[in-house]
């Protein structure tokens, strides 16, 4: 403002003088025009000056100026020197980033929407085999498994993919990808073959030993059942310990043959066939109704005549399951309802029984292994706690997921959820 007010006075002291001299010689006109003339061409020169300093880059000392122009070049200096401070923050930032990325014992790969590589750490060059000057390269043409391939074509990245490095096929990695600012995303591959290598131990060892349980166990159920013929029941507590002894053999075998399925199911990979769920859900339900004998207690209910891709003994044991806990978990002469349906996206399996229920608090649990909810009201109901992880080992098999309401003391249900991909007709 006081630069402007000082401008003005001067403006206002050159037309006073121009005014005097003018009016004193007679050519007031002539000498305002003059005047007039010269501040236009002052300020042109100033303009042109100061385009010519922009143009060069405003780089340097600034052209000599004076007045208002003077102010005009102090701002535009105090801009430049905090835009030249932010920049070497700035600078600072992103060489600290770079360095801490570089030291990070994960590959990390910044990637384009067309899939090309803007920048990778030194870890990426180590892990997937990544040089310098790959960057603006594609990544499916230097990592070419198929299944990495899908993952990233697939625009769904809640998962991550394992793959084997393409530098040594014996390195397992993790690879994640996550979307952010835009359309860039950032690749992360991590090295968890040590953790692959327990997982196939932990699976080998439990199949083994399961595996190695079954013939001495049935032995062992071969000699109780001799014995037993061999009771005279004279003794109530031998007939009492043969029962026992019994039905705990029949429990060790349930286990062994449990967690034998679950570990096939973890290992080995069958061709899928065009399953007819509706004549699989006929034949188990039966089965149900006659193991149940005194009533018969299942509604099945063939909405739809769907087949599915599938492993018709996995699916087996799987609906199994859910129908023989619907029986297990509700009373004697309670009603079991299993319902085959379509929906416009989704073929589903619901099993729904009017029982005990399952509290909120237990039910992300009762998938895990060896998950059981202990019930005070109730008896004792056998059970190894590994049907459900059962149930969802095979659901994940064929993309179906598994959705449980249940509310104590009402029932619960349970729902298949079978993608619509997965119909099929023989
Ligand atoms: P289990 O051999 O004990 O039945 P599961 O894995 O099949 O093992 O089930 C885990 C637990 O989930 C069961 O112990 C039971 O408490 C609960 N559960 C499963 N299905 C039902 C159901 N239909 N109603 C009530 N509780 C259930």
């Amino acid at each position: 403002m006081h630069i402007w007010r000082k401008e003005i006075r001067i403006a206002l002291i050159g037309f006073w003088v121009v005014a005097v001299v003018g009016l004193s010689t007679g050519y007031f006109w002539p000498f305002l025009l003059v005047f007039s003339w010269y501040l236009l061409l002052r300020q042109t020169l100033q303009i042109n000056r100061f385009e010519k300093w922009l143009r060069d880059g405003a780089k340097g000392q600034h052209p000599k100026a004076s007045g208002i122009w003077q102010e005009i070049y102090f701002h535009l200096y105090q801009q430049k020197k905090t835009d030249k401070r932010r920049k070497k923050k700035l600078r600072k930032l992103i060489e600290q980033f770079r360095l801490s990325t570089e030291a990070l014992p994960d590959a990390a790969v910044v990637l384009n929407n067309s899939d090309e590589i803007e920048w990778a750490n030194k870890a990426a060059r180590q892990v997937l085999g990544l040089q310098q000057n790959d960057n603006g390269q594609r990544i499916p043409n230097l990592i070419r498994y198929p299944d990495f391939i899908t993952y990233l074509k697939s625009g769904n990245y809640s998962q991550s993919v394992v793959i084997p490095s393409p530098l040594n096929h014996r390195v397992i990695l993790e690879v994640r990808i996550i979307p952010y600012g835009g359309n860039l995303r950032l690749l992360l591959a991590q090295d968890v073959t040590q953790l692959k290598k327990m997982e196939t131990m932990r699976k080998d060892f439990v199949a083994n030993v399961s595996h190695e349980l079954r013939t001495p166990l049935t032995v062992l159920k071969g000699y109780l059942e001799t014995m037993q013929d061999l009771d005279d029941g004279n003794s109530p507590l031998l007939t009492t310990s043969f029962r026992e002894m019994q039905s705990q053999t029949e429990r060790m075998q349930h286990l062994v043959d449990d967690l034998l399925l679950l570990a096939r199911l973890e290992t080995q990979r069958k061709k899928p066939q065009c399953i007819n769920v509706p004549s699989l859900l006929s034949q188990i339900c039966k089965e149900g109704d006659v193991l149940e004998s005194a009533t018969r207690r299942i509604e099945l209910t063939l909405e739809s005549s769907a087949y599915i891709y599938g492993e018709e003994q996995d699916l087996r044991s799987a609906f199994s399951n859910l129908l023989s806990n619907a029986l297990k978990y509700s009373p004697d002469d309670a009603l079991v309802k299993v319902r085959w349906y379509q929906t416009s996206n989704e073929l589903v399996l619901a099993v729904e029984d009017f029982g005990e229920g399952i509290a909120a608090v237990d039910i992300p649990r009762i998938t895990e292994r060896f998950y059981r909810v202990e019930h005070k009201r109730r008896k004792k109901v056998a059970g190894t706690g590994l049907g459900l992880a059962i149930v969802k080992h095979v659901l994940v098999r064929h993309d179906a997921t598994l959705e449980v309401v249940s509310e104590l003391g009402k029932g619960s249900c349970f729902r298949c959820h079978f993608p619509i991909r997965r119909l099929c007709t023989i």
